[in-house]
């Protein structure tokens, strides 16, 4: 049950629980997602800020230098020897001042101007020369800002100017400087943050002057691009520091993300180990919960099961959780205790006779099979009696009277057995004993003990009854190896008891000749279906009253290999003997079934199947004619089924409840011979019958007996009173159709319109019958008939 097509099949739980993992997973994806870009964004943002804060000690930086330089160019210029040279315009000591002071400060450049800023003196250093043209250029902006930055060459310089007054303006210092590293350097150890001063002349290419980053990191390289400064890594910011019409000057700063993201990097871990532990833990969880759920249901698979095996007896379990699985166990119960109690219900319908409380003859055979079967058993007996003259009881005392003369037979039957021996009642008034360890001695002693307690005659109602019964007996192993066998033979002796009237009877075989036949004819109507040897006729039933077909009757015909066809009459009341007369009337009712839809096109509403005692004792009769119905999609209502009176007399009470249970399915019920048997209409009318068909012998009667025209008459209006409609079978001639519709009978059946024919032949025949027998109105009557067909 758990591989479906070769592969194992997800379990519920296993489903439940991967479904709710993956969510959870999707869940923590999302938190994790949003709260990394969310750090990654508050880091750039916080490393901005840093870049701006970074900006500003630069700027603060390069003012504090210019200020140190600012004040060594005011100490010259305001020195009192130095002053007086410039007043007096000497020269060589102007010079010698401007050496000493500029070595002393380390300047590369150390110059006097006039005021009109051309250089009057300067300082004998090496690259005094080569920064005259700078100066020139950038004097009147010195002279506003009191300092600059700028590239000479390929060097960044970092100039001063500061005037010299007495009081008036007579000139000023200027002082030239290296921009070297130290710059960066410190701004590097103030804030963390790197610099790189970097040049570009023009839209040439850009020159990195200084850098405090590593000569191996890649924001060296990024510093000099051109494109926007962000990168996975870095973040820059970029400050003007001088512009010039040679060059301009920008310090790169750059700060590294990693750095700013680090503090988060812990916070990271915790969350993604708290991830996983929740997912263990949600795992776990729900496993368990899945579980809980999913092993009832499987006790409940289990449980459904051992319903659909036929076990009834073991509860269902978890029915006392008060949840929905609670609600379907109980359910599961409560079915499971209703199927039971009616399990109980048929079985006790089939083995058990109602009325008496005794085992019946199915449970009689199995008991008798099983006493065969058992090893401390090596020889038995059975009794079987049937009770003289019950169906006169029944018809003068009424059936309720005889129903408790049974009672009192089954009574009487328990004083004369021994322990062990057991009692069963067989049907009718056919009651049978089973003497285990029995031998033909023993078994006549009990015959004899029967005989002894029939003779005090039954007192019912004060009402006293003789009791007489005729008794057959049968030995297992002696007269048969066989239970059916063995059966039969015991029936054999009752029913030569019976003629003979001499009680008890023990089997012979000189009483068998008869039955010898019976056997093999047995074997031969066993093949007859197996090889397909019976043949359905129908025969026709049309209205009286207007002459339509109206309905056809089944009748079986067995086409012998040697004997020709073999007329019903002669194997069918050996079939009911036998009980094999139930597997015919499934063979012919499936074969009506089968013609059905043929008939119905024919203007045929019904076909009629009879039916025997034998039928109308088992109890799922209707099951089985369900289950034909069904296969050849047939409705109930197209049947009719024919019954005898003497086959519902024989048990009337099981017969009522089969009929009943055949009405309620919608089939049309007839009863068949009717004036044969010994009912009473009164006791019909109780039965759910639409439909009564006049014995053939009274019908055919009516063409000479004046007295079968009397019967025939009171018996259409008595059906009439009670609401049943009435069939005419044996219509021999048109005289009698004629007279049947004086008599206001509904239907007719008989060799004066049709024989039984095979179905084709039936077909051709009523093709013709409606094509020819245009039937004239009511007044004319049925004499004039245009044609009989036979
Ligand atoms: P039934 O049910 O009374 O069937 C009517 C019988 O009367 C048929 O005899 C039919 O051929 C005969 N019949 C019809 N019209 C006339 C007529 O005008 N004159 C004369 N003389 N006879 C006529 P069939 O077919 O020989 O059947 C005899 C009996 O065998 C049936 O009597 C029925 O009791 C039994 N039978 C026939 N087929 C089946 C069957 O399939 N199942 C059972 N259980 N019994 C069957
Ligand atoms: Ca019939
Ligand atoms: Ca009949």
């Amino acid at each position: 049950m758990s591989r479906w097509l070769g592969t194992e099949r997800w379990r519920l739980s296993s489903r439940m629980v991967i479904v709710s993992l993956v969510l959870l997973l999707c869940v923590q994806l999302a938190s994790f997602v949003a709260i990394h870009t969310s750090i990654e964004r508050n880091a750039r943002r916080q490393l901005g800020e840093q870049l701006e804060v970074g900006a500003r000690i630069w700027a603060r930086l390069v003012e504090q230098r210019a200020t140190k330089l600012g004040q060594g160019a005011a100490l010259l210029a305001g020195d009192f020897g130095f002053r007086s040279a410039v007043g007096s315009d000497d020269r060589d000591t102007i010079v010698s001042a401007l050496d000493n002071h500029g070595a002393r400060i380390n300047a590369a450049l150390a110059a006097l101007l006039d005021t009109q800023y051309s250089v009057k003196a300067v300082a004998q250093g090496e690259a005094a020369a080569a920064l005259m043209p700078t100066l020139a250029e950038i004097a009147p902006q010195l002279a506003a800002h009191g300092n600059a930055v700028t590239m000479v060459g390929q060097r960044p310089m970092q100039f001063v100017m500061v005037p010299m007054r007495a009081p008036v303006l007579i000139g000023w210092v200027v002082m030239g400087f290296e921009f070297d590293r130290s710059l960066v350097d410190d701004l590097h150890a103030v804030s963390g943050l790197h610099g790189s001063l970097v040049a570009r002349a023009g839209s040439g290419p850009a020159m990195l002057l200084q850098s405090s980053l590593p000569a191996d990191s890649s924001a060296r390289g990024l510093a000099l691009s051109a494109g926007p400064p962000r990168s996975a890594e870095w973040i820059q910011h970029s400050v003007p520091v001088s512009r010039s019409a040679m060059a301009e000057v920008r310090l790169q700063l750059a700060g590294p993300l990693e750095q700013a993201v680090a503090p988060y990097r812990d916070l990271q871990l915790v969350l993604g180990a708290l991830t996983a532990l929740g997912v263990v833990l949600f795992g776990l969880g729900n496993a368990w919960s899945a579980r809980r759920v999913t092993q009832p249901l499987r006790s409940l698979v289990q449980a459904s099961e051992r319903l659909g095996r036929g076990v009834y007896d073991v509860p269902v379990q978890h029915t006392a959780r008060g949840d929905e699985i609670g609600d379907l166990a109980r359910a599961f119960e409560h079915m499971r205790t209703n199927i039971a109690a009616n399990e109980q219900q048929i079985r006790q319908l089939a083995y058990w006779d109602r009325l008496t409380g005794l085992p019946n003859r199915v449970q009689f055979r199995d008991a008798v099979l099983s006493q065969m079967g058992s090893g401390d058993c090596n020889s038995l007996a059975v009794v079987m009696l049937d009770l003289d003259r019950f169906k006169h009881v029944n018809d003068v005392l009424g059936y309720a009277f005889g129903d408790r003369l049974l009672q009192g037979v089954a009574e009487r039957l328990h004083q004369v057995v021994r322990d062990g021996d057991s009692i069963a009642r067989l049907g009718g008034d056919e009651f049978a004993l089973l003497l285990p360890r029995a031998d033909a001695v023993v078994a006549a002693g009990i015959a004899q003990r029967i005989a002894t307690v029939f003779e005090a005659p039954l007192t019912l109602d004060d009402q006293m009854v003789d009791l007489s019964a005729a008794v057959g007996i049968a030995c297992w192993p002696a007269h048969a190896g066989e239970v059916d066998v063995l059966l039969s033979r015991a029936e054999v002796a009752m029913y030569a008891a019976k003629r003979r009237s001499s009680g008890a009877m023990l089997y012979d075989a000189t009483l068998d000749n008869a039955s010898a036949q019976t056997l093999s004819l047995l074997t031969e109507l066993r093949r007859a279906v197996e090889q397909d040897e019976l043949r359905l006729f129908l025969q026709p039933k049309i209205r009286v009253d207007g002459g339509q077909l109206c309905g056809a009757e089944a009748l079986v015909r067995w086409q012998h290999p040697e004997r020709g066809l073999v007329p019903p009459m002669q194997f069918i009341p050996f079939a009911e003997q036998t009980g094999f007369v139930r597997q015919l009337t499934l063979w012919m009712f499936d074969q009506a079934a089968t013609q059905q839809a043929r008939l119905r096109e024919l203007g045929i509403e019904r076909v009629s199947v009879n039916l025997s005692t034998r039928d109308l004792l088992d109890i799922e009769l209707p099951e089985k004619l369900d289950a034909i119905l069904i296969r050849h999609r047939a409705p109930a209502t197209a049947f009719c089924l024919e019954i005898t009176e003497s086959a519902i007399m024989d048990d009337p009470e099981r017969a009522e409840a089969t009929i009943n249970r055949l009405a309620a399915r919608g089939f049309k019920l007839s009863i068949d011979d009717f004036g044969t048997g010994y009912s009473s209409l009164a006791y019909l009318k109780r039965l759910p019958v639409d439909e009564l068909k006049i014995d053939k012998s009274f019908v055919m009667g009516m063409a000479d007996a004046e007295g079968d025209t009397k019967i025939v008459r009171s018996t259409i209006d008595l059906a009439h009173n009670l609401g049943l409609s009435v069939v005419a079978e044996g219509v021999e001639s048109a005289d009698i159709l004629n007279r049947l519709q004086q008599l206001g009978c509904d239907e007719a059946q008989g060799y004066h319109m049709s024989k039984p024919l095979p179905v084709d032949g039936f077909v051709a025949w009523a093709e013709k019958w409606q094509a020819n027998a245009v039937w004239p109105q009511k007044q004319q009557g049925p004499q004039t008939a245009g044609l009989v067909a036979h």
